[in-house]
């Protein structure tokens, strides 16, 4: 059974395989940066942001040399914003340590910065044909079926028992495709809801499908239901026509983004105008007039809503002079500055009535 999935598997994709821009050479830089952005992000989405990133950054030295601001820039709007940073952290340790070579074993690969097993066995096995598994949630589900096996795939011990799997099954000659293979499968025929069994080139070696349990897997537990924050945020405007934005702190959540002020609600019922007006004062020794609502800004992240509350005013003066972290920009001169989606929205609104 093994020998006649693994050969379906990899004919199928050498067939079918979509046209992909990181697959045009197997440079393992272009190998890894792909593999980062497609983290929790889809392919189409990911296509436009890795021929840009790829034309800014094109090797090693040019990401270990750019600014991190640079880099944050290039990463807007694509969420998880860590990945940025830890891509071009690890890429710095890459080219001071490695000579700028990337390097082909586990042991050393995996001590990169944000290349956990799965990125691990992707840019092994893709960039330099090493029979590692690359197990991620798509391949989880894959195998479940293929091979009916009922453990949760949201606990972490249950990824050993497929790179286990993995191990037995992989091509030893082409692991590149066998990987791929899965991956492209998972991708776009053995997909969460409605799996295309009728057109799987791997149907007849699939357990699941013969038994009709596809849809029953793979068996995942629920997460907790994320947690909700509410928030008061303001776009603020002075004479000359400067905006009033503040940096992120450097650890965290959208950590080093640029965002317009904003407050975490004190009092769910009480006016969100009234204490924004309050904060802007204690927070940044600015005196404000606050105009309209402008609108209400949802954003869903993995284990976090934010609800946000945005209005929209003016302000005199210089904010608190010991406020390194905030500055004030011209419209023209904030499109040098990353901001996270939520932000990003904000100011499309705004420019909308505005
Ligand atoms: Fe997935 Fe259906 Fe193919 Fe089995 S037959 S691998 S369930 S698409």
């Amino acid at each position: 059974m093994i020998d006649g999935f693994r050969n379906d598997l990899i004919d199928w994709f050498v067939q079918e395989q979509r046209d992909l821009p990181w697959r045009k050479d197997q440079d393992p830089y272009k190998v890894w940066v792909s593999e980062i952005m497609l983290q929790q992000t889809k392919v189409d989405t990911v296509i436009p942001y890795f021929n840009s990133f790829i034309e800014q950054f094109p090797n090693i030295e040019s990401l270990a040399n750019a600014a991190e601001d640079k880099v944050l820039k290039a990463w807007e709007g694509l969420g998880y914003y860590s990945r940025a940073r830890n891509l071009q952290s690890a890429v710095r340790e890459v080219h001071e340590r490695y000579g700028g070579i990337v390097p082909d074993n586990a042991a050393e690969i995996s001590t990169l910065k944000g290349v956990g097993p799965y990125t691990t066995g992707a840019i092994l096995s893709i960039a330099y044909g090493v029979p590692e598994p690359a197990v991620d949630g798509n391949v989880m589900r894959v195998l479940s079926r293929v091979l009916h096996i009922r453990e949760d795939i949201a606990k972490p011990k249950t990824r050993k028992l497929f790179e286990a799997v993995i191990r037995d099954m992989i091509s030893q000659d082409n692991p590149s495709f066998f990987n791929q293979g899965l991956m492209e499968l998972g991708a776009i025929v053995c997909t969460p809801t409605s799996p295309s069994c009728m057109l799987c080139p791997v149907q007849e070696h699939c357990r699941a499908f013969h038994e009709g349990v596809q849809r029953e897997l793979p068996i995942k537990s629920k997460k907790k239901s994320a947690k909700q924050v509410s928030l008061v945020a303001g776009i603020f405007k002075n004479e000359q026509g400067q905006y009033l934005i503040s940096r992120r702190p450097s650890e965290g959540l959208l950590a080093n983004l640029w965002v317009f002020p904003n407050f975490i609600k004190m009092d769910e019922l009480g006016t969100s105008k009234q204490q924004l007006e309050s904060l802007m004062k204690t927070e940044y020794g600015l005196e404000v007039e606050m105009g309209d609502y402008l609108c209400d800004i949802r954003h869903v992240f993995t284990h976090l809503v934010w609800d946000i509350n945005v209005y929209v005013g003016t302000f005199h003066g210089a904010p608190s002079a010991d406020r390194e972290d905030v500055v004030l920009v011209t419209e023209e001169e904030m499109l040098e500055y990353a901001f996270p989606v939520s932000h990003q929205n904000m100011w499309k609104e705004y420019k909308k009535f505005m």
